[in-house]
Parts: C-alpha cells; sequence; structure tokens
C-alpha cells in the first residue's frame, strides 16, 4: 500500500508499504479519508512527542472495514466507520481510576502505531464506531478533534446562559465555536488573528487583536462583567494573561493547547478572583457524543473540511494546512 511515512524531523516520503495485519479484537480498515491535524505539522516539524522513526502518520480517519480480526463483534466487512486514535492500555494507574484518555501508556495513531495516511490502518474495534449515513468520509474524520473540543468545553464548565471566550481561530476554536451552538450559551466571543477563520467560527462576536485590546473589548462586551469561560486554543502566553484578566471571578480557563515556552501567569488575579485553571486533552470517553453531533449538525462540519484532495496531492495538501491560513481550515486527504 502506498503510505505517509515519517523518517525524521521534516523528513515525510510517501512509499511502499505492507498492509497491516488486524489483531485480536482489531479491525482493517480501507482508508477513505484523513484530515490533517496541526499535531501532524508540529509532529513532522519538532517530533515533541519523540515519535519512532520510520513511522506511518495521521490519526483522523474514516473509512470501510475491510476485514474483521478474531474476537470482535459488531463490525463487520464493508461496514463504514470513523475512528478514535487514542488506545487507552486499561491496565495503567490513569485507566484503573477511569482516566483512560489519560492512560500513561495509551497506543495512538501515527504516533507509536501506524497511522492513517495510508491506504490501510488497523484500529482496534472499541475505538471505532459505525459512520453516520449522510456525512461524508472526509466529514467523519473529524469524529476525534470534535470529541476532544467537547472535552475542552466540558471541562471550562460552561453553562445555559452563560459567556464563552474561545481563544484562537484554529480548527480547535473553529470547532469549538461550533459545537457551543448546542450547549445554549448566552455569548460566544472568539478572539483571533485570521479574517477568514474567524469568519468560519460562525460565533455572534470576534476580538481581531491581542493583550489589552481584547481585554477592553471584551469587558465592554460583558457590561464589565467578564466570561464565564476561556478555552485556550491557541499556543500563546499573551492569550492565556488575556484569558486570566478579563475572566469573572469563579471563572473557569480551560488549557486546551500546548503553551511553549511557559509564560508568566499573573497568579494573583487567580488568587483574587478565585479562578479556576484545568488542563484539557484528549476526552473522557466522548466519541458517541462526538458521533450524535456529527449527525444532528452535520452541516457544520462538512463545510470545515475546505479542502478535499486526492491522497496522490498529499504535498499539495500539507503545503494548504501549513500556509493557508486565509482560505484552508481542515484539509482531507481522499483514498480511492
Ligand atoms: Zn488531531
Ligand atoms: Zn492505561
Amino acid at each position: 500500500m502506498q503510505a505517509l511515512v515519517l523518517r525524521g524531523k521534516e523528513d515525510l516520503v510517501c512509499r511502499e508499504e505492507p498492509v497491516p495485519r488486524p489483531g485480536p479484537g482489531e479491525l482493517l480498515i480501507r482508508t477513505k479519508a484523513a484530515t490533517i491535524c496541526t499535531s501532524d505539522i508540529n509532529d513532522i516539524k519538532y517530533n515533541h512527542f519523540g515519535i519512532q522513526t520510520p513511522m506511518i502518520m495521521g490519526h483522523e480517519a474514516a473509512g470501510i472495514v475491510e476485514e474483521v480480526g478474531p474476537q470482535v463483534s459488531g463490525f463487520a466487512a464493508g461496514d463504514q466507520v470513523c475512528t478514535h486514535p487514542v488506545m487507552p492500555c486499561g491496565k495503567c494507574g490513569a485507566c484503573r481510576d477511569g482516566l483512560h484518555h489519560l492512560c500513561g501508556d495509551m497506543e495512538h495513531l501515527g504516533l507509536n502505531r501506524g497511522g492513517a495516511f495510508a491506504q490501510y490502518f488497523v484500529i482496534r474495534a472499541d475505538r471505532a464506531r459505525k459512520k453516520p449515513q449522510g456525512v461524508s468520509f472526509a466529514a467523519a474524520s473529524l469524529v476525534e478533534p470534535i470529541s476532544v473540543c467537547l472535552e475542552a468545553i466540558h471541562r471550562g464548565n460552561v453553562r445555559k446562559g452563560g459567556s464563552v471566550l474561545i481563544m484562537g481561530d484554529g480548527p480547535f476554536g473553529v470547532i469549538c465555536s461550533r459545537l457551543l451552538k448546542g450547549f445554549g450559551v448566552g455569548q460566544v466571543i472568539v478572539a483571533g488573528h485570521h479574517p477568514f477563520r474567524l469568519e468560519m467560527t460562525g460565533a455572534s462576536t470576534i476580538c481581531k487583536d491581542q493583550g489589552e485590546v481584547v481585554e477592553k473589548e471584551i469587558f465592554r462586551l460583558t457590561q464589565g462583567r467578564g466570561v464565564d469561560t476561556a478555552i485556550l486554543c491557541v499556543g500563546s502566553g499573551t492569550a492565556v494573561n488575556t484569558a486570566i484578566a478579563v475572566l469573572r471571578p469563579r471563572g473557569t480557563l480551560s488549557v486546551f493547547s500546548a503553551v511553549e515556552p511557559a509564560p508568566a501567569i499573573n497568579l494573583f488575579r487567580v488568587h483574587v478572583k478565585e479562578l479556576n485553571i484545568c488542563g484539557s486533552c484528549n476526552d473522557e470517553d466522548l466519541l458517541d457524543q462526538a458521533v450524535q453531533v456529527l449527525e444532528s449538525q452535520p452541516g457544520d462540519f462538512e463545510d470545515m473540511v475546505t479542502h478535499r484532495l486526492p491522497f496522490s496531492q498529499w504535498r499539495e495538501a500539507f503545503n494548504l494546512a501549513v500556509n493557508g491560513k486565509d482560505q484552508a481550515l481542515k484539509v482531507s486527504l481522499l483514498f480511492d
């Protein structure tokens, strides 16, 4: 099969690889669509996670069950499925505590297990779901980003009628903003830099700057009260401090992005406003909810996949995902 293989930093190539075999409890999937994630781009550029190369990349994918491994029930060859790349071990301390998504020994497509930028990939059957009818494979590839964005919203204590500030207009900022429609939130404000992407958020209110300008604007928009929740969807220290400045007393910051270098934050404000700062990473069993969302608001996710290119044009696809911030949001590779 043809696959995109990371051979080392900034060295991604398309080459022939053997088709993987499904083990017990696993499915072999014929890939139909795989979307490029910001983390793929970072893995290729920096390899923060220390991926052992060579590794087939790609973790957001949907396709058709080609072969069912031993001890699998509920799936048959020909089923159209969407998949979640995180496969918890079920044995470590975090797993035993019920925090499977924070497993210290997880397997993850494209990180420590062959990924989905390939004509075929293997996934554990418990991490696959039937694709809702009427949703394209490209949009169905978004179930994992949708799951993790739902987690960021839950961790942010988002409440009916409350106000939410999303910091950042990348794919996660846009997905969070669209998901919030289903939470009955009173006010969604998105702060970002890219007019095209801000438009894509569909939020009623957008802020085009950073720092003090955003602070003043948010206090104006909330009649001086500040926001109930801020979701950090950008790796910027300035954004962290803006969020801390504009949260109302007892407000919550959901830290949904790596921030490097580590920012100096104003803990005095955290202290006097009794703020909650919490992390958000992966998702606590939100795959089924993500599939439901995809089924109930498919239009929101179809048009988020702004570009669908044949697998053979993978270089162009990555170029769009890296450099196309004024025209591209999620870029999908399509397979025959
Ligand atoms: Zn991803
Ligand atoms: Zn575990």
